[in-house]
């Protein structure tokens, strides 16, 4: 085995500032809070960015230093608490593990702290003040991530993900480990390029299997294809934050100052020219409905409840969507996951067979839609727990916090004890729904779940109902975002920041 020593570390979190609930510490140990040699039970196998650190650094002898992870669901900015916390444990982690050669660290890039608009940049200065500026550090960071350039003042190694969903966790664990490995045997120098963009982005149309990130995404690996440029990453951002740091960025990191500019500025370009594909005006839930009843595929429809697609921030508990699928009476039709730990509390209590009265959703933002009052079958309960199956975040423990399967009418409905997307077709079948088996799906989802589902459905119709996570950005009152941004101002000159490192 050889001599080298990493650590690895992982803090998580979309936080939505708009959003009503607050992040605290309690959600990250749901979600996921683990110390020490724990960390390895936890993802080990796992295709997530921790998963690919473990792997190379076994493959490669290093020995690992697990330290902490701490991930929580999208959601409301975090608690100046839970961060402190998780921060302070980091810390202590890291001055144990005195003897570390290098940090790999899996960050997402778009959190925000209560009083704080970029902690990781603030975790980051703050390892470099126990670790000094020797010690190599690289990050994982979600295309999803708000960056400033400060992050490239302490290392220019961070890797984005290039796909949309987010199903290259794992290879960009494996990359930044490759390149963590490769710096301690050669002593390579590394240097990032970073570019700030005055552009403010919906997601919805950010995938990358078609459309303007696809093309994007595409350009960046070939990029990458010259051996001078070791990661080209465009961030689109998270729009749903109010903060400094929001907008498209683009980080180029490499072995060479001038190709890493060129290419931090070329890609600035390619994202100028394509900033107008991104807006899509979606339909409204009616105007989805209708399409939905007219629509005559052998594989089911999905209406994708985007507006309060948890993890876009949503409480996954929004009516409009909802209550439009029960007033039609359906027939063989599943909504799904709904956010209603009060509902699944009057569930468990009356048993499977029971009938109830119940107030569906509208709990956590009655603003977008009151609670719909009807009368359900409780067909089926459960823990909630089950294992992802699908190509994101293969194998990772889920617990929907309870679960229980309800029938309104012809209307199947799953509930679930705290906000979910349906990424993974289990979450219905561990309780026993097919959802291949009915002919519409409303799902609160956003583009995500298509890593499973787009095999096992005909079509997804993106609908915008009321909800925190609108696709029509001039709904929010943003107050300190960047001004001028486009497009809340579309005649705003083609200009950004570039920064090296
Ligand atoms: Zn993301």
């Amino acid at each position: 085995m050889s001599s080298l020593k990493v650590g690895i570390a992982f803090f998580y979190h979309e936080s939505h500032t708009f959003s009503p609930s607050l992040t605290g510490i309690e959600d990250f140990k749901k979600e996921g809070f683990h110390i020490g040699e724990d960390i390895i039970g936890a993802y080990e196998g796992t295709k997530t960015e921790v998963g690919g650190f473990i792997d190379i650094l076994r493959r490669e002898d290093v020995s690992i230093i697990p330290l902490v992870c701490a991930a929580a669901i999208p959601s409301g900015q975090v608690t100046k608490e839970a961060y402190e916390t998780i921060k302070k444990e980091m810390l202590a982690a890291i001055e144990r593990a005195d003897e570390c050669d290098g940090l790999l660290l899996a960050l997402h890039g778009a959190m925000v702290v209560d009083g704080l608009s970029d902690p990781e940049t603030e975790m980051l200065k703050e390892i470099r003040a126990v670790i000094g500026n020797d010690l190599p550090i690289a990050t994982t960071l979600d295309m999803h991530a708000n960056l400033s350039s400060e992050m490239i003042s302490y290392t220019p190694l961070h890797f984005g993900f290039k796909t949309y969903p987010h199903v290259d966790m794992y290879e960009q664990g494996v990359n930044a480990a490759e390149t963590m490995v490769h710096l301690l045997k050669t002593g390579e120098n590394y240097t990032a390029s970073f570019v700030k963009m005055p552009v403010l982005l919906p997601s919805i149309n950010m995938r990358t299997a078609e459309g303007p990130m696809h093309n994007l995404v595409e350009s960046a690996k070939q990029k990458e294809k010259d051996p001078a440029i070791t990661a080209a990453s465009v961030f689109g951002g998270f729009p749903y934050s109010d903060i400094p740091e929001q907008g498209v960025s683009i980080l180029v990191a490499g072995t060479d100052s001038q190709k890493t500019e060129a290419v931090a500025r070329q890609l600035a370009d390619e994202v100028w020219a394509a900033k107008e594909k991104f807006l899509v005006r979606l339909p409204t839930v009616e105007e989805g409905l209708k399409e939905a009843l007219a629509y005559k595929g052998s594989k089911p429809i999905v209406l994708a409840d985007i507006s309060d697609n948890p993890l876009s921030g949503g409480t996954g508990d929004t009516t409009e969507l909802l209550r439009k699928m029960i007033e039609l009476d359906l027939p063989n039709s599943l909504f799904g996951a709904l956010d209603d730990e009060e509902t699944l509390k009057v569930c468990r209590e009356a048993g499977e067979g029971a009938e109830v009265k119940l107030q569906l959703g509208g709990k956590a933002s009655p603003e977008f839609g009151a609670p719909v009052p009807v009368r359900a079958e409780v067909v089926r309960v459960s823990e909630g727990t089950f294992r992802n199956k699908g190509p994101m975040n293969t194998g990772m423990l889920v617990n929907t916090n309870g679960a229980a399967h309800i029938r309104v009418n012809k209307l199947d409905i799953l509930i679930t004890g705290r906000a979910l997307s349906a990424n993974d077709p289990e979450i219905f079948r561990h309780i026993g729904i097919e959802p291949t088996d009915k002919d519409i799906l409303g799902m609160k989802v956003k583009n995500h779940f298509r890593s499973s589902f787009e095999n096992l459905v005909g079509k997804v119709v993106y609908v915008d109902a009321p909800g925190l996570a609108s696709n029509d950005l001039t709904v929010f009152d943003f107050k300190h975002i960047p001004a001028p941004v486009w497009p809340l101002d579309k005649s705003i000159p083609f200009d950004y920041e570039l920064t090296n490192s």
